[in-house]
């Protein structure tokens, strides 16, 4: 058994890791602040030629596989970019995958050097506001007229809508057929026409570098020429493109995680308490330690996944049985990569701004933290504005946030410290940031946690004093009342 990386997996990552850290810290805060695509760095991975790593070499690419993407991701990640750095690489990495797969020869020739160079813009439509996991609820529909396809719908969280110049698009293209109901979608790769779709921005905390967006589609006129694969075989093609990038986001989660890690270890060197760096606490260094086994055993996972997944034994099609045409065996061999994907997504990550330069930490600081731990699943986060006013805000991602005090008296905390942040205001910062990010919570019943000092029973208020007093002296006056009675 052999976990090495091969010397051109370690080129890899050394020189994505040094293109990356180009970039700084504070060019990341800046574009996040100013919601700004980050196209100089975009165009620094392209003039390198990382845009096309998996694409074939035919059209320019560098022909790698899964592997070599999930390393670079990482690495884009690990430099502090989080998810406004990794998220338009990725888009050139993942969504061009039915093309180089199912395209033709000239739909390939025509578009897959573009994407090379940057300079095609890809969106990618196939979430709607009915149906996000279960794809077979879309309700796009194209029909066909011609020689040409008509589209009408709408699609949700488009993520590169404002400047891109093409779309991967998946459209019903006859009805559902609950038997069947991943069958009769297709998949085209049309113009982003503006004329027919009206983009609509979701303005969001966190991410806010890369445009997320609602897309209307009135009349969007695409040749067949351009339809990607099989007409009502959509979903399956696509299965190339989202099942590798489930792999990719774990392990991107894992970079994030890295750069959190390096931040945190860079402080506890260099704050110094009773004489001795923080560090040397234990109560600090382990769990330092910890969260470096659990970022080491989840890339290997993610890795692993990536290896399963590309293992040629596993690459074998299935056929048409009884039941309808199979998925690939490949894909049905999926879940076991994906779940260990997924666990490297679920594991824990911890960032401490607490006296660590956020001073004073305000919103968008907030959103910021929780932006660049957005790829995990589940987030413990501190922050703080001086050693006796700190919360702690842990919770998932999916399920929302909820706001813990670690120590110590609110009274201390948010009412004598006039430096302290109030309570309600970084609930609510944290409850926006969940809502306008993940649309789906709508459904969800926020429920503030209700943190406030216990108030003395009401039997202790002014209120009941005077009640009783009441009540006493009603009580004599009927007593009197009753005596004096014939
Ligand atoms: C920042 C961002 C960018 C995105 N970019 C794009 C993009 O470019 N293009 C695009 O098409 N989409 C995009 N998406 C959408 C994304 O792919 C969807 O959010 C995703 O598919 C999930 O759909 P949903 O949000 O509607 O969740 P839902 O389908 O509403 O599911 C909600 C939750 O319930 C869980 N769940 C549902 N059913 C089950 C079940 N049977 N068993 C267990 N759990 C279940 C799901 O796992 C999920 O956790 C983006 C989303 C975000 C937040």
């Amino acid at each position: 058994m052999d976990f090495a990386l091969t010397e051109s997996q370690e080129v890899i990552k050394k020189e994505v890791g040094a293109l990356a850290r180009t970039f700084s810290l504070d060019y990341w805060l800046e574009k996040d602040d100013r919601a700004e695509y980050p196209s100089d760095f975009v165009k620094a991975f392209a003039d390198n030629g990382w845009l096309g790593i998996t694409i074939p070499e035919e059209y320019g690419g560098a022909g790698l596989g899964v592997t070599e993407a999930a390393l670079m991701l990482h690495e884009i990640c690990a430099s502090g970019a989080g998810t406004s750095g990794c998220s338009p690489i990725h888009f050139y990495v993942f969504p061009p995958t039915p093309l180089v797969k199912y395209g033709t020869e000239a739909m390939k020739r025509k578009y897959l050097p573009g994407i090379v160079s940057g300079e095609t813009v890809m969106a990618f439509g196939v979430t709607e506001p009915n149906a996000g996991t279960d794809t077979s609820r879309i309700t796009t529909r194209a029909e066909k007229k011609g020689d040409r396809w008509v589209v009408n719908g709408r699609k949700v969280w488009t993520t590169n809508a404002q400047h891109a110049n093409r779309i991967l698009l998946l459209a019903r293209t006859s009805d559902r057929d609950p038997a069947k109901p991943l069958k009769g979608m297709t998949l085209f790769f049309a113009d982003f026409d503006r004329e027919a779709i009206t983009v609509r921005l979701i303005h969001k905390l966190g991410r806010a570098a890369v445009d997320s967006n609602e897309i209307f589609i009135d009349n969007l006129e695409i040749p067949e020429e351009d339809v990607v694969g099989t007409v009502g075989e959509g979903f399956y093609h696509l299965l190339d493109s989202l099942n590798p990038e489930r792999i990719v986001i774990g392990i991107e989660a894992v970079g994030i995680g890295r750069a959190a890690l390096d931040r945190a270890v860079q402080y506890a060197k260099e704050r110094v308490v009773f004489d001795r760096p923080i560090g040397k606490n234990q109560a600090i260094a382990h769990p330092l330690a910890h969260a470096m086994a659990q970022l080491d055993a989840a890339e290997m996972m993610c890795l692993k996944a990536a290896w399963l997944f590309e293992d040629p034994s596993l690459q074998d099609r299935a056929g048409v049985t009884a039941d309808g045409p199979q998925l690939p065996r490949r894909t049905r061999a999926r879940p076991a990569a994906l779940v260990l994907a997924l666990r490297g997504f679920a594991m824990d990550l911890m960032l401490s701004t607490h006296d660590t330069g956020y001073e004073r930490p305000d919103e968008p600081t907030i959103a910021k933290v929780l932006a660049s731990l957005d790829g995990g699943r589940n987030v413990l986060a501190t922050l703080g504005t001086s050693d006796a006013s700190y919360i702690q805000a842990s919770g998932s991602v999916q399920a929302g946030f909820g706001l813990d005090l670690q120590e110590g008296s609110i009274e201390r905390r948010f009412r004598t410290r006039d430096r302290a942040l109030p309570l309600a205001w970084v609930t609510e910062a944290f409850q926006r940031y969940a809502r306008a990010d993940l649309g789906w919570r709508d459904q969800v019943e926020w429920e503030q946690e209700r943190i406030v000092v216990p108030r003395d029973s009401w039997t202790n208020s002014w209120a009941a004093y005077i009640a009783l007093m009441v009540a006493v002296a009603g009580a004599i006056w009927l007593w009197h009342t009753w005596r004096a009675a014939p």
